[in-house]
């Protein structure tokens, strides 16, 4: 199955997913910030960052791991999924034929469109986003720098971003409300900055749906969620292959023990949300609120915002604290540690109130 992600993940998803470097086809040291304004901050540029995978391969290497601890590789489309004598029937199509299956528990790891939460009365996630994926071709001035680029006229909601995959090859993306459609994000987004998208050969095209705000449960009799079909995804970049490795640990521990007690009731299965939530559940709430507080801010308070974290000053910081998969961290720390950064703030707050209560949330003490 082709890919349908950029395939960015800091080097700890690797480990979580058990899988070696020879998945890995960049190394990301740093990222240039582009604002709508035309304004552009460099940050890190040391050490690795992130690590830039075939993402179809981590795919099919974590298949034949499950494969060799003993799973079966069934290629069926479910089609729909109904709880029947304490267990769940599973309405099955294989080479145009049905299949049916009976589970005491079914794992729904089935992406942001889960039929296995819809067909069993599993609310979706609160919010999605829609994004374009592209790889493509294209000379990027440092091989081990993504750019990022943001502001509600680029992209509402969302951002756009290039990360080179070695030599010229590049993965695009862009992503936006529904109020937008990511096509026209990217020509947008093109069109704003002609000189980095000069000579750009577009070689595949892809959407998706990134779910953002996680489910409001992940578990019902017989069934738990995992992944993009809980909504276990980071808010800030929609980023959603370490959460769902981490979820998918906690699912996997969560079964064994259901199964083993012959308790796969919600009650039973219970402790699996409250293990995912101990893991990321605090950094995945801490980020949804930050969003929400940046989707305030108006685009030219971003590009003050941007400006200013170009200080100098702040590099140390930065650089010790950013980490993709926790980025409240630095984040936190910025706002914390940084009276200077206080006046922009204010700036920001003077017009919605929402915004200075999430802010005033967020802080320490909030
Ligand atoms: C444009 C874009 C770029 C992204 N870039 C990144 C990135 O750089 N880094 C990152 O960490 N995340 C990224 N993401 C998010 C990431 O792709 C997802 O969070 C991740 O793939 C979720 O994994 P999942 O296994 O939960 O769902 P999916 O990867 O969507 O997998 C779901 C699986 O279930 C199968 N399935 C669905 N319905 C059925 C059915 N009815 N019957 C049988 N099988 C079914 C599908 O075929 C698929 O194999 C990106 C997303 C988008 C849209």
């Amino acid at each position: 199955m082709p890919s349908h992600c950029s395939g960015l993940i800091s080097p700890r998803t690797l480990e979580e997913a058990g899988v070696g470097e020879q998945i890995v086809a960049n190394r990301v040291t740093g990222a240039y910030i582009h604002t709508a304004g035309g304004g552009v901050l460099a940050l890190g540029g040391g050490e690795t960052r992130a690590l830039v995978i075939d993402r179809v391969r981590l795919d099919e290497l974590l298949c034949e791991q499950a494969q060799t601890d003993g799973a079966e590789l069934l290629r069926a489309r479910m089609v729909q999924a109904e709880r029947e004598n304490g267990g769940v029937r599973l309405h099955c199509q294989r080479d145009g034929r049905d299949l049916q299956l009976t589970a005491r528990l079914v794992l729904g790891a089935d992406g942001a469109h889960s039929r296995v939460a819809r067909t069993l009365g599993l609310a979706a996630p609160r919010e999605r986003v829609y994004g374009l994926g592209i790889e493509g071709r294209l000379t990027v001035p440092r091989e081990e720098f993504v750019h990022v680029f943001v502001g509600h006229r680029l992209a509402p909601s969302w951002f756009g971003w290039i990360i080179p995959t070695g030599g010229d090859g590049v993965r695009v993306g862009i992503g936006c409300d529904a109020s937008d459609k990511p096509i026209y994000c990217y020509r947008r987004l093109a069109d704003a900055f002609p000189r980095l998208f000069r000579g750009m050969e577009v070689c595949r095209m892809y959407g998706g749906t990134i779910p953002l705000g996680f489910a409001p449960r992940s578990y019902a009799d017989n069934v738990l969620l995992v992944g993009d079909a809980a909504g276990q995804v980071k808010p800030f970049s929609g980023g959603g292959i370490y959460t769902g490795l981490v979820a998918g640990r906690h699912a996997a521990a969560a079964a064994v023990a259901a199964l083993a007690a012959d308790d796969t009731t919600a009650a039973g299965l219970r402790g699996y949300e409250r293990a995912w939530k101990s893991e990321i559940g605090r950094e995945l709430t801490r980020s949804s609120r930050i969003r929400r507080f940046g989707l305030g801010l108006s685009d030219s308070d971003v590009d003050r915002l941007v400006a200013a974290l170009g200080h100098e000053a702040l590099q140390p910081l930065i650089d010790r604290h950013a980490d993709i998969d926790y980025p409240s961290r630095v984040i936190l720390r910025l706002a914390h540690s940084l009276p200077a950064l206080w006046p922009l703030v204010r700036l920001s707050l003077r017009r919605p109130l929402a915004s200075l209560q999430m802010l005033r949330a967020l802080l320490p003490g909030g």
